[in-house]
């Protein structure tokens, strides 16, 4: 039985909704092993279209939007919330025993839509699915897609679009910007109560905790730490780090204009709305920290007025410090992807000049670890092209580096093995599954998720395409939100 354990902290913290009238929807995307895991598996397809959509409400559910304020691009908004998002509530994971939250997303208007419709389009429904499936089982600490129905409607975007709803599953939907939308009202006791029922979510060891605020940022910081290095480990750019996108429990969340690099360069962007910039490859680090720091200030009103200033010090210390536990995070993770087990300088000059060849040659970020994960390993990528001749040059080096150790193979397998996928979803095969959807047919958005939930699957000579670089007809350069 679903419960929703928004609701006690109270009406300052959501909306009651209900989800838009959609008679002619249909059901498209089942996630059936998650579905098995939630208790959901019994299920048909009627009752799966209407609740996944709205239509209906398992017992107990109480849908709400939440409240929740944001930095956009730098740019502080006081009042956002869901605009097109509706939180079903909370059901108990057999495997992990724990809750997470049902949302859907695409549902309708909502007292927080400002001018939007609340309505999500086809394309950015799937990609969410898809990106969050592939992320999870890349070891990315992430939120989930359950199911994705047709709404039956067409909404209007650059042109007509088919409208969708995607169900979201997430260990919840706390962020930075649900800090920050007290913080601005200066709403102390309602801060009081979100730092607790975080805590309680998600950092229950911090409970009988004497400083649990600073506790708490912490280790809200230290998985962000985690989740950044392995963005950057998988070539990933979540595209809208605003603190209303970055998450409490430490998950990526919220899928919009987001991809996995094809060419490595670390300036890359995808989406359409960040022109400067902010959100590039490289700099989701540096915009983790500072969306930790807006935290940091919501957290710093938790403290008697006469303490603030000193605490504020504190964090500033802390805030350093995690600047070197966010690079130390990243070397780790880069270390693992040559087969090292641990981080020295002349490891991490090894990383340096990889990256430098694969950005002056324009190589495939992915691909080139699955060259240098085969070469190191003796193993072959059944790929007709040749090896470009500077990237054998430099993985000469790293095999030399290997051998002056005396690697184990053991150790150097698990480690590439670990950080280096086969199977991503591809900007150019996202694509074609959004196409292919456009027109009725999700037989490659099927089969491009079997590929994508099962990363480190061997490869075999017929799952070719599903590695090889992007021609320049297929070449994805931008990616929208479809707000
Ligand atoms: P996002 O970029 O998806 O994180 O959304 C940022 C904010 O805009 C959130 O408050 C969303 O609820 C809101 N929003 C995005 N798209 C829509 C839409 N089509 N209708 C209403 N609100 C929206
Ligand atoms: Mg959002």
């Amino acid at each position: 039985m679903i419960k929703n354990t928004y609701l006690d902290l109270g009406n300052r913290f959501f909306s009651e909704e209900k989800a838009a009238s959609f008679p002619a929807a249909k059901l498209v995307l089942w996630n059936k092993e998650l579905a098995q895991d939630l208790g959901l598996e019994s299920l048909d397809e009627e009752k799966c279209t209407a609740i996944f959509t709205g239509q209906e409400l398992l017992e107990k559910a109480q849908p709400i939007a939440l409240a929740y304020a944001g930095h956009q691009f730098g740019n502080f908004v006081p009042r956002l919330g869901d605009g097109r998002a509706l939180l079903l509530g909370q059901l108990t994971s057999s495997s992990l025993n724990q809750d997470f939250d049902l949302q859907l997303k695409g549902s309708g208007r909502t007292i927080f839509s400002r001018g939007g419709d609340g309505r999500c389009g086809l394309g950015p429904a799937l990609r969410e699915y898809i990106l969050s499936e592939a992320m999870t089982a890349l070891g990315v600490p992430s939120s989930r897609a359950l199911a994705m129905c047709l709404t039956g409607e067409t909404i209007q975007r650059e042109t007509a679009e088919q409208g969708a709803v995607v169900t979201r599953v997430a260990s919840s939907h706390l962020r930075v910007g649900t800090f920050e939308y007290f913080a601005a009202q200066e709403d102390v006791s309602s801060l009081r109560k979100l730092l607790e029922y975080s805590i309680d979510r998600h950092y229950k060891h911090l409970k009988e905790e004497a400083e649990p605020v600073f506790q708490f940022f912490k280790a809200v910081a230290e998985r962000h730490a985690e989740l950044t290095a392995k963005f950057l480990s998988v070539g990933f750019i979540h595209g809208v780090l605003n603190t209303d996108n970055f998450s409490i429990s430490g998950e990526s969340i919220d899928y919009g204009p987001c991809a996995f690099m094809d060419e490595y360069h670390p300036n890359q962007v995808f989406s359409s709305i960040d022109r400067r910039g902010r959100y590039a490859y490289s700099n989701q680090m540096p915009i983790a920290l500072w969306n930790l720091s807006r935290l940091a200030s919501c957290l710093l009103l938790l403290y008697p007025e006469s303490a603030r200033t000193s605490q504020s010090e504190v964090f500033i210390r802390e805030l350093h410090r995690l600047e070197k536990l966010f690079q130390q995070k990243r070397d780790q993770a880069f270390c693992k992807k040559l087969g090292f087990d641990f981080v020295d300088e002349d490891n991490l000059e090894l990383v340096a000049k990889v990256l430098h060849v694969l950005e002056k040659q324009k190589l495939d970020f992915t691909l080139s670890f699955i060259r240098l994960k085969a070469f190191l390993l003796g193993e072959e990528v059944p790929l007709e092209e040749t090896m470009n001749s500077k990237f054998s040059c430099v993985l000469g080096d790293l095999r030399a580096r290997h051998d002056k150790l005396g690697s184990s193979y053991a150790s150097m397998k698990a480690c590439l093995e670990e950080a280096n996928p086969n199977y991503i979803p591809k900007n150019h095969l996202v694509e074609k599954a959004i196409r292919l959807a456009n027109s009725g047919d999700f037989s490659f958005a099927k089969s491009l998720l079997e590929k994508v939930v099962e990363p480190f699957q061997s490869l075999s000579k017929e799952d070719l395409d599903w590695i090889r670089g992007v021609t320049d007809e297929e070449r994805v350069t931008e990616t929208f939100c479809g707000t």
